[in-house]
């Protein structure tokens, strides 16, 4: 089995060259942050990562977490590298100072995130949820609940759980029936949950749970829907967990993948009532659940950049090794030599360093939304950040399947049997389409409330801004043909928009047809931006006699092979958006 190590250079070259992170940093005022600093930040987290983290991968999938009489117990040594991983700060790294954060720049976080996603996919999806739940309690708590539960949370020292999904309701979450019912203070919750991610466990002294419920005489679907935070532990007098709350883990589930990462059923209430707060207004839960999904969603999309990244780099370590066939000279071949071992490698390589690329840039977004004094300049920048989010959510996790599976199929055999643990990355890769709402759902996210609600402004924006990177890329001779490319896959873009705004209106199954694919349109044509934008930097660093020459051509090539086989894809997903709902809606259910 393969180590891990953090690309460095890639995600350097990508914050530094092509994002201009100094001068972002600079603008914001944020004199002490800058590119060593980043550097230094993301050496420190690969060393955890590399030597703590992820020599435990293996192990949560063959010892996953366990349910007995004291609830779930994790797989051993997650705890110890969890308090490490407390102790040093990671946790806290961009999290508000207020509340004990360090305040660090997305683009710091994101990175930092990505070490820990390829390094233990299980154990790193505990913290991805408590990111979650404090970004909702920090946007939508009242200040006694942010005074009481944030400073643990943000250090790490409590955990978050989301608990949304009920047995009959999945992605549609109009469908929740857990209730809670005012006494006093606060409410008392009754009902079950069920998929809760790290819902229970023995790491930390206490669990915050941050519930969906209804209240009484609520209005029927999402609009009498309630977000309540439900600690496992009642916070005594001083702060500290005290008594035990009627929330209790019920059972976990055994699945394909992820077996670090306990999926827990949840009894809310069945001794008479936990103990809930509200988080924001009664019946405007969704808004706030919105906040804990949006963060959970750009939090899925690095897991899916994560564990493509370790798929690849054990497959490029395996095709170094592995001996197939004989030449003339009668020395062993390395498959690594073989034309199609390099397109599946390429492809991986093209595909992890594109899906980089539109992280980083949301990640950017973010922190510009952030740091904006202007509020037009601020709402500008919110209105990317949430396009790029069921993007980076839907496309990545998506291209994480087919990366992680040529993981295996550089491996042949081996790589189907356990032993080399590339079939882990493909099997704990699989759950990224599915939670955090799926593919289905993030394709009507996009083209429901990012493009038709905004009449597509917001992606022309984008679309112009793609266009523009071509403009530039055409003024050199070696990226005159990619530039061309480029240029049609955001026509592609465009026209893919025009047709999704007129036929939406005819058609009543027309938006549903098309979003995936839209999805994937937009998610092949905005990687190959990053993509055209890092080769341009290349091309220029290169000229200028600058920068790791070795990298930077790497570069260049890989750009290249990303536009001859992964950009035109954009192309495929036009015509099926085109053809429309006809052949899909057209047989009754009984003919299939
Ligand atoms: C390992 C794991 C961890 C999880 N962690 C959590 C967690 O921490 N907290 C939590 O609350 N939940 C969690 N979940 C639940 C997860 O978010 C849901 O499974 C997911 O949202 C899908 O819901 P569902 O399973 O009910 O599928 P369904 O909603 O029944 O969907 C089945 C299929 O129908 C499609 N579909 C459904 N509705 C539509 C529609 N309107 N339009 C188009 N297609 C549609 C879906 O895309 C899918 O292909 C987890 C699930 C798993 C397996």
């Amino acid at each position: 089995m393969s180590d891990y190590r953090f690309p460095y250079r890639d995600a350097a070259f990508l914050l530094n060259e092509v994002l201009d992170f100094d001068q972002k940093c600079a603008d914001a005022g944020l004199e002490d942050i800058n590119a060593e600093l980043a550097s230094a930040i993301f050496e420190e987290a690969g060393r955890l990562g590399s030597e703590v983290f992820a020599p435990l991968n293996a192990i949560g999938d063959h010892d996953g977490a366990t349910f007995g009489e004291n609830g779930v117990q994790e797989t051993a040594g997650f705890a110890d590298a969890y308090r490490q991983y407390v102790d040093n700060g990671w946790a806290s790294l961009a999290a508000d100072e207020e509340y004990g954060g360090q305040n660090m720049p997305r683009m710091i976080a994101a990175p930092v995130v990505e070490i820990w996603d390829s390094s233990n996919l299980g154990l790193s999806l505990c913290p991805l949820l408590t990111t979650g739940a404090v970004e909702a309690l920090t946007v939508h708590g009242s200040e006694e609940l942010k005074n009481t539960y944030l400073p643990n949370m943000v250090s790490g020292e409590w955990t978050g759980s989301m608990c949304l999904t009920e047995p009959g309701a999945g992605s549609d979450l109009a469908a929740v029936t857990t209730r809670a019912v005012p006494e006093g203070d606060h409410y008392l919750v009754t009902g079950q949950k069920v998929f809760i991610t790290w819902g229970d466990h023995q790491m930390t002294d206490n669990i915050i749970h941050l519930v969906l419920a209804r209240l009484p005489d609520a209005p029927d679907g999402v609009k009498g829907i309630s977000l309540l935070l439900v600690p496992k532990f009642l916070p005594d007098e001083d702060g500290q967990p005290g008594k035990r709350n009627d929330v209790y883990c019920v059972g976990i589930e055994h699945k394909l993948g992820i077996n670090g990462s306990p999926t827990c059923s949840i009894s809310f209430g069945d001794n008479g009532g936990a103990v809930g707060y509200l988080v924001g207004e009664p019946n405007n839960g969704l808004m706030a659940m919105f906040t804990m999904m949006n963060e959970a969603r750009q939090g899925v999309g690095i897991q899916s950049l994560g564990v493509s990244e370790r798929s690849y780099q054990q497959a490029l370590a395996y095709a170094k090794e592995r001996l197939q066939g004989t030449r003339n000279d009668g020395t062993r071949i390395p498959i690594i030599d073989f034309p199609d071992v390099r397109r599946m490698l390429m492809l991986m390589k093209s595909a992890t360093e594109a899906m980089r690329g539109l992280i980083y840039v949301a990640a950017s977004e973010s922190d510009m939304k952030n740091w904006a004094k202007d509020p037009e300049v601020a709402s500008k920048h919110a209105a990317r950040y949430a396009l790029y989010t069921p993007i980076v959510k839907g496309w990545i996790s998506e291209l994480s399947q087919e990366i992680t599976s040529y993981g295996i199929q550089v491996h042949g055999g081996m790589g189907y049997v356990e032993e080399t643990g590339s079939a882990q990355h493909y099997r704990d890769a699989r759950i990224l389409t599915i939670y955090e709402g799926t593919t289905g759902i993030q394709g009507l996210d996009l083209a429901g409330r990012k493009i038709i609600a905004d009449n597509g402004h917001a992606l022309r924006d984008l679309l112009d801004d793609i266009q523009a990177t071509a403009d530039e890329m055409s003024t050199l001779e070696n990226l005159a043909g990619m530039a061309a490319r480029l240029k049609r896959a955001s026509q592609a873009g465009k026209q893919a928009c025009t047709w999704l705004l007129e036929n939406a209106k005819q058609d009543r199954h027309a938006m549903g047809a098309a979003s995936v694919n839209f999805m994937m349109l937009l998610g092949y044509v905005c990687g190959g931006w990053m993509m055209g934008r890092s080769a341009l930097k290349a091309t220029r660093l290169l000229e200028a006699g600058g920068g790791d020459e070795a990298f930077l051509l790497a570069k260049q090539v890989t750009t290249q092979f990303y536009f001859d086989h992964l950009l035109p894809r954009a192309g495929s997903c036009l015509t099926a958006i085109r053809s429309g709902s006809d052949s899909m809606m057209a047989l009754d259910a009984e003919q299939f």
